[in-house]
């Protein structure tokens, strides 16, 4: 079998992998991470001119053809090539940059994370491996990745946008399990032919990457089962799970340990169990929702390459809110929106729509408030004159959350979970008012961060389209809350 540096990583991770994608592809669901990859590509590209002029191989469909063309700029002296492509015996791999060292070459491999995880180590292994196979002499072994600390005023600095990390000692450690490595793989994939490996289910279908076949893998697993239980570490999972617990019904005759919210989530759904309420202690938490009460949610988009002064690699950057105020308990709430224009940087305009929009002396609602606080919090430390109004918008922020959270009420629809997305079909099933499938374009926040993200390169009658499903998006999101609350005020009435 042919490896390629990526598919040695997934091998060494399972390699079933490696088995199911030769003989049952069909059976990969799409992870859909072409946001991630198109990142990848992004600071790809401009991790190239890091060390100054540089070479790139033509990308082609045959390796054999970019092999030969680095084999080329290598013999002519080349010192920074780009993709440089080897094959040794059944391995390929690019190189992200070559860089020529004195008497021989360093690799460099570049990452657009924030930080180097093992399997980049073995990813790295992987290339000297392979380099040094072909008789090239590999001196050092970077990683050339994201520096999170970068703050871009005007142009982009690259030299402080990407940190340079040498790896070469934890690589050379690695070396000698290689040519194992490689072996062990093949033979796994090889020596199975066309019948399917059995292979245990481990905390490795889950790491470094989730495994696009986990569905077929899974599929005899019931439901619900141990891999369900909310709050529950992963390792502990398969240790149940490998010991033959697996189902509610194990989990109930067995009787492993469990945490009181974890056996709250098994005993509610196994004993169809009717929801659970302190109504003392709600009623405590909903007297501080004092009239008028702002219904306040962000939406908010992040960038590798941070777009505007001020802004760090992957910081959140508001673009949206929705606002639903509530005058008085049982009149409809009036509602206002903010979406900033594509293309530009919202977080000003934002700011100051925000202080329009609510006065600093109201009890503002958010559900699972520290991110809405940390958004106001930042806009704040940017803009001194508006930094006294966005803080006690900030003070007087409370959580939605809370009698979720702390279990102050429990259905067992929530299975565990008290994220709003669980909360409100449980709270308010059926309502059509309510409904995220039934929207348009964008049901869940990452949509619609991947959506403004890109909406400045779209038509004018893409962008209309997509703005009006961003507000109708936001705005479900406030009136969810609103929904909810009612609910709680009336569980707690009698
Ligand atoms: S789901 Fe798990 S066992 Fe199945 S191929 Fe993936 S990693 Fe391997």
């Amino acid at each position: 079998m042919n490896l390629s540096k990526s598919k040695y990583c997934r091998g060494l991770q399972c390699p079933k992998m490696l088995w199911m994608e030769k003989y049952m592809p069909e059976e990969a669901v799409d992870p859909g991470n072409e946001a991630i990859l198109e990142t990848g590509n992004l600071v790809g590209d401009l991790a190239m001119g890091y060390f100054g002029d540089f070479t790139e191989v033509p990308y082609s469909d045959d390796k054999q053809d970019m092999v030969d063309e680095t084999k080329r700029l290598i013999e002519c002296g080349t010192e920074n090539i780009c993709e440089a492509s080897f094959f040794f015996e059944n391995l390929y791999c690019a190189v992200d940059i070559l860089k020529k060292n004195g008497d021989g070459w360093d690799i460099v491999e570049v990452k657009s994370s924030t930080h180097i995880s093992d399997i980049y180590l073995h990813d790295m292994a992987f290339q000297c491996y392979v380099l040094r196979g072909c008789g090239l002499k590999i001196k050092n072994v970077f990683n050339l990745h994201i520096d999170s600390s970068y703050v871009r005023y005007g142009e982009l600095d690259l030299h402080k946008f990407l940190m340079l990390e040498d790896c070469t000692a934890t690589v050379e450690n690695l070396l000698p399990g290689i040519y194992e490595n490689i072996r062990y793989i093949c033979d796994y994939v090889d020596d199975a032919g066309s019948d399917e490996p059995d292979r245990e289910l481990t905390a490795a279908c889950n790491t470094p990457y989730q495994c696009v076949f986990k569905n077929y893998c899974y599929r005899n697993i019931p439901s619900p089962s141990v891999f369900d239980i909310a709050g529950m570490r992963t390792t502990t999972k398969y240790s149940l799970y490998n010991s033959g617990i697996v189902s509610f019904d194990d989990i109930i005759s067995r009787k492993p340990k469990l945490n009181k919210n974890q056996l709250l989530q098994v005993e509610s759904e196994y004993y169809n169990r009717e929801p659970y309420v302190y109504k003392e202690e709600i009623r405590a938490c909903l007297k501080d929702f004092t009239f008028p009460l702002y219904h306040l949610d962000f939406e908010t988009t992040s960038f590798a390459i941070p777009p505007y002064d001020g802004m760090s690699p992957y910081e959140q950057l508001p673009f949206q809110y929705s606002l639903h105020i509530e005058r008085k308990e049982g009149e409809e709430p009036e509602h206002r929106e903010f979406l900033a224009k594509e293309g530009t940087d919202p977080r000003r305009a934002l700011a100051e729509s925000l202080c329009r929009d609510i006065p600093d002396n109201v009890r503002v609602l958010a559900y699972n408030m520290s991110f809405e606080k940390g958004v106001i919090k930042r806009l704040a430390s940017m803009f001194d004159d508006l930094s006294g109004h966005l803080m006690k918008i900030h003070d007087n922020i409370r959580d939605l959350m809370t009698p979720f959270s702390n279990k102050l009420y429990y259905d067992k629809n929530f299975m565990g979970s008290y994220s709003i997305k669980y909360v409100l079909p449980a709270m308010c099933p059926g309502d059509p008012e309510l409904n995220y499938a039934a929207l348009n374009q964008i049901h869940k926040g990452d949509q619609a961060s991947a959506a403004f993200a890109d909406l400045a390169n779209h038509t004018p009658e893409e962008i209309a389209e997509t703005r009006k499903n961003l507000l109708a998006y936001c705005r479900l999101d406030t009136l969810a809350m609103v929904r909810i609350l009612e609910k709680l005020r009336e569980i707690i009435k009698d």
